[in-house]
């Protein structure tokens, strides 16, 4: 007998009909005498719808009291979907118990809308599990020390799914979504892409970084720390195919590199169009200008991506970056208004039409070449490239938004990534 987590996205449990699919799905699982958990998300916009209310009452507001509402109001819809879940297995005839995160409980810091999970008490769901339910753990959702609700962040179903099968000890987590596996990229941008039947944890991570909206990161990052086999299916099959086809479908991310398979050099193209680029141009070329640039904006909570900075002329170097698009305004302003005035430089200019493509794969430790040829596929299409930043097992480039698609297909097609067509 094995214990395995299931996970089920918005689009899985997106009304009750679907509801009763994954509960047949979960039955399945369950009479073939598996221990089952099941982590599922609120139905799919209820999140946004919820959010969405509370952005009529008031204008969003960066204070705690403010994000533990959030996070109150925000939990509820993973507190209802798992409810339903449960009253629809009951309904095929499995016994089964949902649980809120803090009745397992789930403990989290207190970053509220952000927290991280700091422990799982397993007691209660094993002893449900060896009575014979099935146990629902509301995804996105724990308990702080003081007692306060707290989400993990959009799209944290996900990481609640792992960790549970990492505090468990799962044999397998299974994370059910509206796609069948991660694909060498998008197949929305590119329709040859192909599905990897296994990638490695660490492709996996860099491709969660870099754009690709499969798994939420930080679950990538939980899997690899607690070595949590897990696998990206769809829930759109019917629910009574066979188990163990079922259990073979996907995409598994794997933690050794598998010698049996030919490894391609790059395994896939990820892409991120929420990007905007800032330059501060003109900054005196003296110790501590990055430090006087980047300080502030760390200071005021913008991540920022790729960097670059130029070899001075004149004593003058011009300095970049990219930030979310979302922090691009804010980023322009915090420059304009403090930072140059005291740095001395020239001006501070932005360009939100940006977009950042990235190769990856772990193949590229041993091969050279990769990013030349990289750089090469996109002269060929007469793309500029404004921005290069590099890892061990990815090759990043900033390009004007407009070549966005030019620029995967032709990467896609240069790396041997296309399917092959009958
Ligand atoms: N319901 C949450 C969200 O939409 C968490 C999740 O679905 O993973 O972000
Ligand atoms: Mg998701």
């Amino acid at each position: 007998m094995s214990l395995i987590v299931h996970k089920y996205g918005g689009t899985s449990m997106g009304s009750p009909e679907r509801i009763r699919n994954v509960a047949r799905r979960v039955t399945k699982w369950a009479r073939a005498g598996h221990q089952i958990v099941v982590v599922p998300s609120a139905m799919s916009g209820e999140t946004n719808r919820l959010l969405g209310l509370a952005a009529e009452l008031a204008p969003a507001r960066a204070t705690t009291e403010y994000h533990r509402e959030l996070d109150m109001l925000a939990a509820t819809g993973e507190q209802a979907s798992s409810a339903l879940l449960a009253i629809a297995l009951q309904a095929e005839g499995m016994p089964s118990v949902s649980y809120a995160g803090w009745q397992v409980p789930v403990r989290t810091d207190s970053s509220h809308t952000k927290a991280r999970i700091e422990s799982i008490d397993d007691q209660r769901v094993r002893a449900d599990l060896d009575a014979g339910r099935v146990v629902i753990v509301t995804g996105f959702q724990g308990i702080d020390e003081l007692g306060n609700i707290t989400t993990l962040g959009r799209g944290g179903s996900d990481t609640s799914a792992v960790a549970i099968a990492a505090a468990m000890g799962a044999d397998e987590c299974l994370i059910y979504t509206d796609v069948d596996g991660v694909y060498t990229t998008d197949p929305r941008v590119v329709p040859a892409a192909r599905r990897l039947t296994t990638v490695s944890f660490e492709e996996m991570l860099e491709m969660a970084s870099l754009g690709s909206k499969v798994l939420q990161i930080r679950s990538v990052e939980f899997a690899g720390k607690y070595k949590v086999p897990m696998r990206v299916l769809s829930s759109f099959t019917p629910w009574d195919i066979d188990l163990a086809e079922e259990a073979q479908s996907g995409t598994l991310i794997t933690f050794e590199e598998d010698e049996k398979m030919e490894q391609a050099v790059v395994s896939g193209i990820a892409f991120n169009r929420g990007e905007a680029k800032v330059s501060v141009l003109g900054v005196p070329d003296s110790p501590g200008m990055a430090f006087r640039i980047l300080g502030p904006v760390a200071d005021a909570n913008i991540e920022v991506d790729v960097i670059i900075q130029n070899i001075s002329k004149d004593g003058k170097a011009d300095f970049s970056f990219t930030v979310s698009q979302s922090d691009f305004a804010r980023t322009l302003d915090l420059l304009r208004e403090t930072v140059l005035p005291e740095l001395g430089a020239k001006e501070v200019v932005g360009d939100p039409n940006i977009c950042k493509v990235s190769i990856v794969g772990i193949g590229m430790r041993s091969h050279v070449g990769v990013a030349s040829k990289m750089f090469r596929v996109l002269s060929e299409e007469g793309i500029n490239i404004q921005m290069i930043s590099t890892s061990e097992i990815k090759t990043s480039v900033v390009i004007d938004e407009k070549y966005l698609e030019l620029a995967v297909r032709a990467l896609h097609t240069a790396f041997g990534l296309d399917q092959e067509t009958a």
